[in-house]
């Protein structure tokens, strides 16, 4: 028998999460945001459950591939557009949209060679300060692109850094909308600004929805502004559970110590499982004792170190478990019960972003 690990994608739910994104900006167009292996979950997996997506925007012209031969015709935006010029040779052949974020991809384009005119998006840098033209450079950078016989229509977009910001913060996106409409307040063609946390929370601004929303982690169910507001309350579900069982049950009595270096300190006799799920399968390390786990749909806590392949819970709250006992490390249980993914998150000090971006590979996966 194999281990009893296992990542389970819900298509179901990713659909759901699909038609929340469609009912917070209503007649926006979609693009769907598969980078990263659909931020874990798999390129294949996610579009059983995104193939109603307007589009579908990556990094890599591999995973392009990928999507080109699940038979999707639709298209298919390159988020950081062409590394280098033969790129876009890929781009042709694969009828790939892509980003122009600076000069040498409009030289790389005026030097192509191609039949038909490839769509491009003209990103602006309004205060991110990762990739685009500044503000006073776009119109140049638009009229460049507009000029060359290799490209058919020239869309607009930029991209916004603190769409999850607390309301009473002075952070935000309304600095950087009013960057964007006045470096683009007379230039034609479609625009696209909008990640999941604007879109949720300001999906209802047209100006924010723009033509082409660029929902990412919200399709996958984790909330974008957590802890500010959980995934309950974007009315999401999780698209990944990782579950496995219990393999051991050992008896501690007063002072006897769980794991490597002895972090978890018994001060009365109590049961723990052990869960086959350690850091070599992307359960993070830093996950400190206390960290939410459900055992047979019952919620309790890690203890003591993370190892490699396995972790320690605490089973006072599930006296009756035995080895064999399902374990969610997050997800949904078979019981009924569900552990956000931003909760085990915060635990760890990080996002559910990085969590599902870093499932590892030898767990199987299984779509449902
Ligand atoms: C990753 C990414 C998104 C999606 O962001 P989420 O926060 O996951 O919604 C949107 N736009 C760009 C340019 C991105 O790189």
């Amino acid at each position: 028998m194999p281990r009893p690990i296992q990542a389970l994608i819900h298509t179901d739910a990713l659909a759901h999460n699909l038609r929340r994104v469609r009912q917070a900006t209503p007649d926006a167009k979609v693009w769907a945001v598969v980078k990263a292996n659909a931020y874990g979950h798999g390129i294949e997996s996610a579009f059983e459950g995104l193939r109603a997506a307007d589009g579908f925007a990556l990094l890599d012209i591999t995973e392009a591939r990928r999507l080109r031969a699940l038979d999707w015709r639709g298209p298919i935006l390159l988020l950081e557009g062409v590394f280098e010029p033969r790129d876009l040779e890929w781009c042709s052949r694969l009828g790939l949209w892509h980003v122009v974020h600076r000069e040498a991809q409009i030289d790389w384009l005026a030097t192509h060679k191609t039949e038909i005119p490839h769509r491009v998006f003209l990103k602006i840098n309004t205060g991110m300060n990762r990739l685009g033209f500044a503000p006073h450079a776009a119109r140049a950078a638009y009229a460049r692109l507009s000029a060359l016989p290799q490209v058919d229509e020239v869309s607009l977009m930029t991209h916004f850094s603190d769409a999850d910001a607390a309301p009473d913060s002075e952070r935000g996106i309304d600095h950087q909308l009013a960057a964007f409409e006045a470096a683009t307040r007379d230039l034609a063609g479609e625009r696209s600004l909008a990640n999941s946390a604007a879109l949720l929370r300001r999906g209802n601004d047209p100006r924010v929805r723009g033509d082409w929303v660029r929902p990412g982690i919200v399709l996958y169910g984790s909330s974008p502004d957590h802890p500010l507001h959980d995934a309950g309350h974007w009315g999401l579900q999780p698209a990944m559970s990782l579950r496995t069982e219990l393999v051991a049950v050992q008896a501690l009595q007063p002072g006897d110590t769980v794991g490597y270096g002895s972090l978890f300190r018994a001060e009365q006799p109590m049961r723990i499982g052990v869960a086959a799920c350690g850091y070599a399968d992307g359960y993070p390390r830093h996950c400190p004792t206390g960290t939410p786990v459900l055992v047979a749909g019952v919620r309790t806590r890690t203890l003591g170190r993370v190892s490699m392949d396995m972790i320690a819970v605490d089973l006072t709250t599930v006296p009756a478990a035995q080895p064999g006992a399902e374990v969610v490390l997050w997800g949904c249980s078979q019981h009924g019960a569900a552990l956000p993914i931003d909760e085990v998150a915060q635990a760890a000090g990080t996002l559910g972003y990085e969590l599902m971006c870093a499932l590892a590979g030898r767990v199987p996966v299984r779509v449902v």
